[in-house]
């Protein structure tokens, strides 16, 4: 039984379609990596699975809807806001109670998330003085402060730099075998979808392709996603 069927999915912003018809399934524990180029509707996708905006179609959680975390592909923050990194994830905490724990319990829960991510350190750093790359791991360690059972990760906009982007894929899988819970990624890179997914969807408003990474990603596939902008993203030729 899959944990998550997504059936026919279609999204209208008024009359431009963003994504149309789109089929796919995700098994329990399964990494699977959403692929496209600009503007293909991946970041549509995940707010449909948040229910964030209307579509037609459906979206079933056969085994029961699951905690959903979410790291979003951009976050507008003010960064002048004098808040902690241990205020601002439990700002986003889903269970208010939280609010109510004796502080000790409440810093040691959060602090146990940010460990996750390496990020200990900066429990009680205002969120205005992190790099991007620390923000990055702020935003995950939020995500999962409940634990979700799927995680949908938003590939960072062009800002974060390349090398925090290439520890952050192997910290999420690692993650998500640890504390068991089905990851979505959305990427724009072959190369981090050939290394780190169970399962591709090539995505351009329609389904390009569904499976196996190593096994639908040929070129012939990755022509048609891409068009000529494809050679700028196959760094190791001999995935294919
Ligand atoms: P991707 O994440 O693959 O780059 P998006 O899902 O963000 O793509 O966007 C898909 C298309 O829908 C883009 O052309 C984008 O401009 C458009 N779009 C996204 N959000 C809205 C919105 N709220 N209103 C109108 N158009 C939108
Ligand atoms: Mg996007």
């Amino acid at each position: 039984m899959a944990f998550l069927e997504v059936k026919n999915l279609t999204v209208k912003y008024g009359e431009f379609t963003a994504l149309d018809k789109v089929s796919f399934n995700l098994e329990k524990n399964e990494t699977l990596a959403i692929l496209g180029p600009n503007g293909a509707g991946k970041s549509t996708l995940f707010k449909c699975i948040l229910g964030l905006v209307e579509y037609e179609g459906e979206i079933n959680w056969p085994e029961g809807k699951p905690k959903i975390g979410y790291v979003p592909q951009r976050l507008d923050f003010d960064k002048t806001i004098p808040i902690s990194v241990l205020e601002f994830i439990l700002l986003y905490s889903k269970s208010k109670k939280d609010f109510w724990l004796p502080s000790k319990v409440v810093k040691d829960k959060v602090k146990k998330v940010l460990s996750f991510v390496g990020a200990e350190h900066l429990l009680l750093k205002r969120i205005g003085k992190l790099s991007s790359g620390q923000f990055q791991r702020v935003l995950i360690a939020r995500a999962l402060f409940n634990e979700p059972k799927l995680l949908l990760f938003d590939e960072p906009t062009a800002d974060i730099d390349v090398e925090g982007e290439m520890t952050i894929y192997p910290l999420l899988k690692k993650l998500s075998k640890e504390l068991s819970f089905s990851l979505i990624i959305i990427s724009h890179d072959l190369n981090i979808v050939l290394d780190f997914a169970d399962k591709v969807v090539c995505l351009n408003k329609k389904k390009m392709c569904f499976g196996d990474p190593k096994s639908v990603l040929t070129p012939d596939q990755l022509n048609k996603l891409y068009g000529a902008e494809v050679g700028f993203h196959i760094h190791h030729h001999d995935h294919i």
